[in-house]
């Protein structure tokens, strides 16, 4: 540790730390980042032996844990770090201990998080300041999420990035984007990552990351999405702690930011800069689904790895701070959210929210003065010709923008919940379950049969369902829209009902109104229940349509005594739509729709969505002794 030379500008707090950890600590609690003047980052290897030696030098204060495994049968490894006397989930719960989550390298290349936890850590473990926040809460820190794209290291992995010289990638080992995969979970690092949450129940999730590309002089961004929300008071808390962070950084002298800009004009700041709303897909809003909060880190990828680093410490230590200021309120809070929870049933909700920019010309919602650097946007750039924007980083400057920042409900995703919940039909209960069971959500398998069940059921038309072209995460996406309307109908045994009435309901909300931007719907789990899978041959479809217009006994016989006697109608309403309608005369595939829709679908199942809303439980109609308790 002696020989260690610290950077530049705002080691204060390093050197401090540093020798704090020196007395009890052996120059292998050096980080290779540290070694290297910051130039490098370690390997995996690093955290490993790092977080067995700190729980063996510290059992008390540290404890050494296993997530779960990657896809190529890496650990994935997490320190549960605190001074309070409680190192378990149970414990933390029944003590009233606030949990913080801090989560490094999702994207393995923006590694800052891991080097810069992992040295705040060591000095907190060594400090025995009073206020030293680790007395107050729980530290579950994941140093690496994603420890396959970690181990995948390469120096060309970030060219929008300035250091370490050697990083690992964006993607897990499946290519998956893990900050796109919350809802969904369809990677083991993911499943690992939604038992480890449910297990630790975090008051607040930091999710470690740097920017990607865009030039300007601001140090970090916290992004935070409170309107997700449907309690009032988490809502505010959220909106209080990311104020609180701001000031403490801001004390420290950091310029940050309250969201992640984005430019409208990615050629020409001028334009100005929006708000990006994200989607639960994301940690930090999912994490509001759950009644708690998250905030999204993004260090400024073109600060030199030293700096980034100290801001990235700076960010845990003012988390640290408020989550230690705020504990009684962050406490109070989750648990009035997740009550609340309770009664959502009937409830009218938005699950989603744009930036009113996205959808057409808007009004700024003001102006900012961005600290950025003197630009020149060519309409015929050099080498390459096209419309470029080039930086002079040598000459800083401030750019007074107009900002956006109105963000509305989306209509599309505005709606009533059902009073009681969802049906799973039993059919689908192997594709859902899984699901319902990652996310920690309470559900019931139906045991018996239910004859007759009062349903809201969505039957779409094919202009109603629209598939994203391109493959997103593996996925094809699907939106679908449409009017649920009450219906009767049986449901087999083995169906599931999964209440509204539970603490995370909105997240239930979430997943299964087909609306939802995250829902299973929207990633395409349900896209076979739209697909046309058996056809009437055009000879056959010809036959039947001479038969119907002739009023030919043989439909009688195939299809009953009601169609047939309509047939002489039909037959008037068909030619005088004829006879009125030259675009229907014209267009023979309608002229063939007119017979063949009147006769029964030969795939009555189509286009059905294959989650019911049910307005009353179904438990009421099952003999009690066949009731399951609530899982
Ligand atoms: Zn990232």
């Amino acid at each position: 540790m002696k020989t260690l030379k610290l950077p530049i500008g705002l080691w204060m707090w390093g050197i401090a730390w540093a020798v704090w950890a020196a007395p009890n600590s052996t120059s292998s609690w050096a980080l290779h980042s540290e070694k290297t003047q910051f130039q490098e980052t370690g390997t995996y290897q690093e955290v490993e032996r790092l977080c067995d030696q700190w729980s063996k030098r510290y059992p008390t204060w540290v404890s050494c844990q296993t997530l779960g495994k990657t896809a190529e049968g890496r650990n994935i490894r997490a320190l549960v770090v605190s001074k309070s006397g409680v190192l378990q989930a149970a414990a933390a719960k029944r003590k009233n201990i606030p949990v913080m989550l801090v989560i490094g390298g999702t994207h393995a290349g923006e590694i800052d998080g891991k080097d810069a936890s992992l040295i705040l850590t060591r000095s907190l473990l060594a400090s025995s300041a009073s206020d030293n926040p680790l007395k107050q809460l729980v530290m579950v820190l994941v140093p690496v999420f994603n420890v396959d794209g970690h181990e995948h290291r390469s120096p060309f992995n970030r060219p929008n990035q300035n250091g370490p010289k050697v990083q690992g990638e964006r993607t897990t080992a499946l290519r998956v984007n893990l900050n796109r995969d919350w809802m969904l979970a369809q990677t083991p690092e993911m499943q690992s990552m939604l038992a480890w949450v449910h297990q630790w129940d975090p008051v607040l999730t930091l999710d470690l990351h740097v920017t990607d590309g865009i030039r300007y002089r601001h140090d970090v961004s916290l992004s935070m999405s409170p309107m997700f929300s449907e309690n009032a008071r988490l809502s505010q808390l959220s909106t209080e702690l990311q104020q609180g962070m701001l000031k403490r950084l801001t004390a420290m002298g950091h310029t940050p930011l309250d969201f992640y800009p984005v430019f409208n004009d990615l050629e020409d700041p001028s334009a100005g800069i929006m708000q990006e709303v994200e989607s639960p897909r994301f940690s930090h809003v999912y994490a509001v689904l759950k009644n708690r909060l998250g905030i999204l880190v993004e260090d400024y990828a073109w600060n030199d790895y030293a700096s980034r680093i100290q801001t990235c410490m700076d960010t845990l230590k003012a988390a640290l701070e408020e989550v230690t200021y705020r504990k009684e309120d962050l406490l109070k809070v989750a648990r009035h959210a997740d009550e609340q929870g309770l009664f959502l049933g009937g409830k009218k909700v938005a699950l989603d929210w744009r930036n009113v920019y996205e959808s057409g010309p808007a009004h700024p919602s003001g102006t900012m003065d961005l600290q950025g650097y003197r630009y020149e946007v060519h309409e015929d750039a050099p080498v390459v010709g096209g419309r470029r924007v080039s930086y002079d980083i040598t000459q800083p400057s401030t750019w007074t923008v107009p900002v956006y920042k109105n963000v509305r409900k989306s209509s599309d995703t505005t709606l009533r919940l059902p009073e009681a919940g969802y049906i799973v039909p039993a059919a689908w209960a192997s594709v859902v379950k899984p699901h319902l069971q990652r996310h920690g959500l309470r559900y019931t398998p139906l045991t018996v049969p239910v004859s007759t069940l009062n349903v809201e059921a969505l039957r779409v038309n094919d202009g109603d369902v629209a598939y994203e072209p391109n493959s997103f995460q593996g996925r094809q996406r699907t939106t679908v829209k449409g009017q649920w309307t009450e219906e009767q109908s049986s449901v087999r045994a083995g169906a599931l009902f999964v209440p509204i009435h539970q603490p995370k309901g909105l997240l239930v909300a979430h997943l299964l109104e087909p609306s939802a931007p995250d829902s299973l719907s929207s990633w395409g789990l349900f896209n076979t229940a739209y697909e046309v899978s058996d056809y009437v041959a055009g000879h056959r479809e010809l036959e039947l349509a001479r038969w119907m217009y002739h009023q030919d006994p043989k439909i009688l016989e195939i299809y009953g005594e009601t169609i047939y006697q309509q047939l002489p109608q039909w037959r008037k309403i068909y030619e005088a739509r004829l006879a009125k309608e030259p675009g229907f005369l014209e267009d023979t595939e309608a002229r063939m729709d007119f017979w063949m829709n009147r006769l029964p679908s030969q795939d009555p199942q189509r286009n059905l969505y294959p989650i019911y809303r049910v307005n009353q439980s179904p438990l009421a109609h099952a003999p009690r002794a066949t009731r399951l308790a609530r899982r």
